[in-house]
């Protein structure tokens, strides 16, 4: 690899209904990848708590139990592995008391924040631009930072998960993926996250990922850092073996190229920096 110490700080084991490999297989690639962290963060979808209809009326408060479990086995099982125990907390504030049952006695390394899907509509996975006027668009774009707003007022997470995750699916085709007419929402998202001590998550999912728009992760990354923000977390958002750490090295280039030094861990909910420490080819084993 490219880099001394990468990690993967957002990953998916076969307890999130969307991933494939179960917990042992995903800790094996990651060991044998070398990663200097990774952190397991199934799903908890708080809306979804206790049944979903995506889920086959299966209760997202026995998977985030069951995540738990293995977690703990497989930190026992895999002594070499820096393995952190996550979750990723999707829109808690549209289900407070599941995402207060969630955490409560359980003892993460990391939490996650992301917004799938906006109060009373469906998963930004199934809209489809087409339908949607530009005003309608504005207003989904206003209330989706809006409710991230919100949610870092909640706060009780530590970074804020794929900030673009809505323009992955409401980005009409032909049209560059871009965030410049919500400028205002994005820099009110970005100056809440650097006041309030919290992180910021560089996604890199959609970097490996062939015919998916390039993010404007850049421009949000070097507004992030005019702003004075210091604390990225890396997540490939792995879903498979085969994911982990994908498009990781890429990213590390990109933030190496706007100035970043280092990226941030987190361990007992606190965050380390870990610094971006490029290895020339001559000197890669
Ligand atoms: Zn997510
Ligand atoms: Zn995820």
């Amino acid at each position: 690899m490219a880099y001394q110490y990468i990690s993967d700080c957002h990953s998916h084991s076969s307890c999130s209904f969307d991933a494939t490999d179960d917990m042992q297989a995903m800790c094996a690639a990651a060991q044998a990848l070398g990663l200097a962290y990774y952190t397991i963060t199934d799903h908890c979808e708080c809306d979804q708590y206790d049944g979903s209809e995506y889920f086959g009326g299966q209760k997202y408060r026995d998977c985030v139990a069951n995540s738990y479990v293995q977690l703990l086995e497989n930190q026992a099982r895999f002594s070499n592995l820096r393995l952190l125990r996550g979750l990723e907390l999707g829109q808690p504030l549209q289900n407070l008391p599941a995402a207060e049952d969630a955490l409560r006695g359980r003892t993460y390394d990391f939490i996650i924040g992301s917004l799938h899907i906006l109060a009373g509509e469906t998963d930004f996975y199934f809209l489809n631009p087409e339908t949607f006027t530009p005003e309608q668009l504005d207003d989904i774009f206003r209330r989706y930072f809006e409710e991230i707003l919100e949610m870092l007022e909640w706060g009780q997470f530590d970074t804020l998960a794929h900030i673009t995750y809505p323009l992955r699916y409401l980005c009409r085709p032909g049209e560059k993926p871009s965030f410049a007419k919500y400028q205002d929402g994005l820099d009110a998202v970005l100056r809440k996250i650097i006041a309030d001590d919290k992180a910021i998550e560089f996604n890199t999912s959609r970097l490996i990922r062939k015919n998916a728009p390039v993010l404007p992760d850049r421009e949000i990354f070097t507004r992030y850092k005019e702003l004075g923000g210091t604390c990225i977390t890396m997540g490939a958002d792995a879903h498979r073996t085969q994911d982990i750490a994908g498009g990781m090295e890429m990213a590390l280039d990109l933030l190496r190229d706007i100035g970043f030094t280092e990226y941030t861990v987190y361990i007992d909910r606190k965050p380390h920096q870990v610094p971006i420490l490029y290895i020339p080819d001559t000197e890669r084993k």
